[in-house]
């Protein structure tokens, strides 16, 4: 991607290297696990996210203090991220105020390990994520790093996914997220499933948005970027995800589409441009 040198979002909360206070007010009730889950990356660490809302841990005040310098590759990273914002803001900017309103555009948290967040404790083995709550995402870089072990190197493939949490940010602003939320609440555990590969494939199909408008704009791809979009949308699908993990990969189980799902939906947003063309549900 041909990133460098253009504008950088403002919009970004830098808590690298901060020591992780956790409140002794936790987040409870399962409306905080739905949010949180529909707005992660993948499903791969859904029960260790979970058992951070049930029962987990000791539930006092407690400090980490992280030991780690952001190194200089970090901050190239950081810079690269805050540069991706910028062009999601500058993207929604314009499809928001063609249909006659404003954008509200989300904050990004950089952090190590784990934060805070209106979702509960977030953290980094869970990846990027979302939270309505306080209409932030959260990004540890070190997903960067684990993005490449899943098969999906380079900086297209990481910036699929920041669009894909922005995609979230947009649901939430249009009211999708809070209607999957009311009908999950009615639904059982597959039907819950079900809702949430919509809203996730969604997501992706607004990533692909994303890419189509960046480009008209600056032309900022390169060769062999989409074949990166593509093969992170590839890795992340639930039957990749559940293949490796050594389990079977079964339907009612997929939290995010499958392998060919998530290509198909990033794909259709990428090739109209269009929020209309996003019809997952
Ligand atoms: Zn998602």
């Amino acid at each position: 991607m041909r990133w460098r040198g253009r504008r950088q979002s403002n919009n970004v909360e830098d808590r690298r290297g901060r020591g992780f206070v956790r409140s002794k007010k936790g987040a409870s009730g399962g409306a905080m696990i739905l949010l949180i889950l529909a707005g992660l990356f993948f499903g791969q660490d859904v029960q260790r996210v979970l058992s951070l809302f049930v029962g987990g841990g000791s539930g006092g005040p407690q400090v980490q203090q992280s030991s780690r310098p952001s190194s200089a590759a970090d901050d190239d990273n950081a810079a690269f991220v805050k540069t991706i914002l910028a062009e999601t803001e500058d993207t929604w900017n314009q499809v928001f105020s063609d249909s006659g309103s404003n954008y509200q555009a989300p904050k990004l948290v950089l952090y190590e390990e784990q934060t805070q967040t209106a979702c509960g404790v977030g953290k980094a083995a869970s990846g990027p994520f979302y939270c309505p709550g306080d209409y932030k995402i959260y990004i540890d870089l070190s997903f960067m790093t684990e993005l490449k072990r899943m098969g999906a190197p380079g900086d297209f493939a990481f910036a699929y996914v920041i669009a894909h949490e922005v995609g979230h940010h947009i649901q939430n602003l249009i009211g999708v997220a809070s209607d999957v939320r009311k009908k999950q609440a009615r639904s059982n555990k597959s039907g819950a499933n079900a809702l949430s590969v919509k809203m996730e494939l969604q997501a992706d199909c607004l990533a692909g948005i994303w890419i189509n408008r960046t480009e008209q704009r600056n032309s900022i791809l390169e060769q062999g970027d989409i074949e990166e979009g593509f093969a992170a949308a590839a890795a992340v699908g639930d039957d990749t995800i559940m293949s490796r993990a050594g389990m079977a990969p079964r339907r009612e189980n997929f939290t995010h589409g499958s392998a060919k799902e998530r290509m198909y939906w990033f794909q259709e947003g990428m090739k109209t441009g269009r929020i209309d063309s996003c019809q997952t549900f």
